[in-house]
């Protein structure tokens, strides 16, 4: 059966991985070799030298590819790696269009590293499309959203964001890390590149740092491909071979992260110590009707603020927490507490970091594949 034609649930467990030719191994094995023998100068089996193809990894990007509905996968070390390669695609005085409450790697790497080369970048609240269109100029290259965003919940348009950018001819990038393709499709809604932390839900066991992008166009994904090969920022075989582990059971983990989720957000909406709750899944949530449209479900991100907004008490709640691990990433079977004040975005000014919205007591979560009853009890015996 062609790939495309499978359904997502298939795609997750065949995309990609044939059985191997030599011994029939079922998983794709894991080639630990920087070179291939050729038996005459240039004559090979397509495989020259790791850095530029490796069997595992090619596999990988196969599967990237499937899951995505994309023609083309490229797999980088890590998901900073292959938004790296992105930006490489645009020269010096190109212009690029960003969300303002984007993930803070996203955020130091463009403002850090590529505003020295000469790019110039706009953070511009995406859930309006308005606001993006107004810094739209001659130089503007390309359009990077990400959606649901870090750690406010915020969901953007990707099919309105698609019409505006081809509206200017424009490439629109969007980070998938957060809802993955079992909940939503970029591409299939007009986006050029789909990029993701497979860190995250993609590898999904919190044991494997690694990147993504998926194209459908030749032209761009020949580009791409220079850049993985040229710059060198690629994946090892070992990493790509838990990472297609870890896809294996992407749909069924998601449909646990959804459940989890949603009872969580539930339990947390309606406790007397808690003022606000951010999850898209809520009617009252600004963008929900949005995620509805392109979600098939809303996920297991959640956001929560205390009553009074201290500091110390969000602290005191995460360092009680059992079930939760208080650490930073998100995206394994295991459930995952932070508190973004004092990690994620603790270099941020607080007025700056309070703009959009990462008060002193907003705790993200994690939620993780474990029973809801253990995760709310824990809750329960946190927050008081
Ligand atoms: C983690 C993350 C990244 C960066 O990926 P790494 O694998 O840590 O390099 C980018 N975007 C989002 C939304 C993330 O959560």
């Amino acid at each position: 059966m062609s790939s495309k034609k499978m359904k997502f649930n298939t795609k997750t467990i065949h995309g990609g991985q044939i059985p191997e030719k030599g011994y029939g191994s079922v998983m794709p094995p894991i080639y630990q070799t920087s070179t291939y023998a050729q038996s005459s100068p240039g004559d090979h089996k397509g495989f020259e030298y790791s850095r530029t193809h490796n069997p595992t990894r090619h596999a990988l990007e196969q599967s990237f590819a499937s899951i995505e509905n994309g023609q083309f996968g490229l797999a980088f070390g890590s998901g900073l790696a292959a938004i790296d390669a992105v930006i490489k695609l645009l020269q010096p005085g190109d212009e690029v269009i960003s969300t303002n409450d984007l993930y803070g790697g996203t955020y130091r790497l463009f403002t850090k590293i590529f505003e020295q080369f000469g790019v110039k970048f706009h953070f511009v609240g995406m859930t309006s499309i308005s606001e993006i269109e107004k810094r739209i100029n001659n130089n503007t290259k390309l359009l990077w959203v990400e959606t649901p965003t870090n750690p406010m919940m915020n969901v953007i348009d990707i099919e309105a964001v698609a019409d505006l950018s081809k509206k200017h001819d424009l490439l629109l990038a969007v980070d998938n890390t957060f809802a993955t393709p079992y909940l939503q499709q970029p591409l299939d809604l007009g986006a050029d590149i789909v990029m993701h932390s497979a860190t995250k839900y993609l590898g999904g066991h919190s044991d494997v740092v690694l990147g993504a992008l998926v194209v459908k166009d030749a032209k761009l994904a020949e580009k791409l491909y220079f850049i993985q090969n040229a710059s060198g920022a690629v994946c090892g075989p070992m990493d790509s071979f838990l990472t297609l582990r870890g896809i294996k059971t992407l749909h069924v983990r998601m449909q646990r992260h959804c459940e989890n989720g949603k009872a969580v957000a539930r339990y947390l909406k309606q406790h007397p110590k808690i003022e606000k709750v951010y999850w898209p899944g809520f009617e009252d949530h600004p963008n929900h009707d949005i995620a509805k449209k392109q979600m098939s479900d809303f996920g297991g991100m959640i956001s929560f603020v205390t009553k009074g907004n201290d500091y110390q008490q969000a602290i005191r709640i995460v360092e009680s927490l059992r079930v939760f691990t208080l650490a930073e990433s998100l995206g394994g079977v295991e459930s995952l507490a932070g508190h973004p004040a004092s990690m994620t975005h603790a270099s941020i000014p607080k007025e700056e970091r309070e703009k959009t919205g990462v008060v002193d007591s907003l705790i993200r979560l994690s939620v993780g594949i474990e029973d809801s009853e253990d995760l709310i009890n824990d809750l329960k015996q946190a927050i008081g």
